[in-house]
């Protein structure tokens, strides 16, 4: 077996050449595979989609884990299984729930990916099972079909994401610099596939995931208790921080006003109407005021600077509080409300415009 699976795995061809031998040597890698399995075994952590782990689980916990934290995901994914624990419960659901339930992870198209890949998976008799047709469902892309499949289904395909970059870039003291994350993800992917296990290949993608996340950190990397140290060029070097090499990319910054209009205990939000909006239907603090509200510029008044960053964006956003202002015909342009404190219970704001309108408003109360 141990030949037929070295035959069948193709050296990726990389501009560098692999300087560790063990890569060579099948029964290195396979002493490798094993020690990963057995210390994830003993080491993995007790996550909620580990638990009674069913494809919906794994779909759900990996469409949330994209970009955000597994400290921050694990309420979430708590919250969001009582109110729809299967795909079914989740088809039937309404936009409006699915995002207010999802409100605060932020990337808003994550919920209605999933909304519509559940929306697909209840009418087909039974769930894909290869990459190639997970990859045709909405918001799946290769290391999401790649993660799927292989735990749900046992398919041998290797996941690369983040920590697999980090882990292979230090096993190999990698010097090779990428232009960015996902370059290096798409060049390392025939790497991590070359280690991955037969025979238990799901478990093998989380072991590895597993140890960029809570072993291989990026910063003080914990090499002495590594289970791999033996393999790995940059940890016994000790200069495993210097990898993997990616280009830093420049921060742009950009500068935003919100306008803070109050009326009759309302507050005045606005959404984006085009659904080509990432936030389109979740509701923040307006940056321009509608054509039926008139103001006096003299009355603005700024109640501070809040800073978010998404991506590579830092967005300083000033807020303005409007105290002199008429409201003329009553009407609103479309994609403004007004919204009292039981309506914003309803609607979804997005995550940082909530935790500042709570601030404000109980600043001002
Ligand atoms: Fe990462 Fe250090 Fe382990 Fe190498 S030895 S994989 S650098 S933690």
């Amino acid at each position: 077996i141990h030949e037929k699976e070295m035959r069948k795995t193709q050296l990726p061809s990389m501009k560098n050449s692999y300087p560790n031998d063990f890569l060579k040597d099948i029964n290195q890698l396979l002493l490798f595979r094993k020690i990963m399995l057995d210390w994830y075994d003993n080491n993995k952590r007790d996550l909620p989609w580990r638990k009674n782990s069913s494809l919906y689980k794994t779909v759900l916990s990996e469409f949330m884990l994209q970009q955000t934290r597994v400290s921050t995901v694990i309420p979430y994914f708590d919250k969001w299984l009582k109110k729809f624990p299967d795909f079914k419960t989740l088809a039937n659901a309404s936009e409006e729930e699915v995002l207010k339930t999802w409100e605060g992870l932020g990337y808003y198209s994550r919920a209605r990916n999933l909304l519509k890949l559940s929306k697909i998976l209840k009418s087909l008799e039974t769930p894909p099972e290869t990459v190639k047709e997970w990859m045709d469902l909405p918001g799946v892309g290769p290391y999401i079909a790649a993660a799927v499949t292989s735990i749900a289904f046992d398919a041998p395909i290797a996941v690369c994401d983040g920590n697999l970059v980090r882990v292979l870039t230090r096993i190999f003291a990698f010097d090779e610099e990428f232009k960015d994350g996902a370059t290096a993800q798409k060049k390392l992917q025939p790497l991590a596939q070359y280690f991955i296990s037969a025979n238990r290949p799901g478990d093998h993608n989380q072991a590895m995931m597993e140890l960029g996340a809570t072993v291989c950190h990026p910063r003080s990397p914990l090499c002495v208790t590594c289970p791999v140290l033996n393999f790995c060029l940059s940890g016994q070097a000790g200069n495993a921080e210097s990898f993997p090499k990616i280009q830093k990319k420049k921060n742009r910054k950009i500068s935003i006003p919100r306008y803070w209009i109050e009326s009759d205990g309302n507050i005045l939000l606005k959404t984006d109407l085009s659904s080509k909006n990432k936030l389109f239907g979740i509701y923040e603090l307006p940056s321009k005021l509608p054509s039926s509200i008139d103001y006096d510029l003299d009355s603005i008044l700024s109640l501070g600077i809040r800073k978010r960053t998404i991506g590579n964006i830092n967005y300083e956003e000033e807020i303005l509080l409007v105290s002199k202002h008429k409201i003329e015909n009553g009407e609103l342009d479309s994609g403004y409300i007004w919204a009292n404190e039981k309506k914003m219970g309803e609607i979804s704001l997005s995550g940082p415009h909530r935790k500042w309108i709570n601030e404000i408003s109980s600043s001002r109360a």
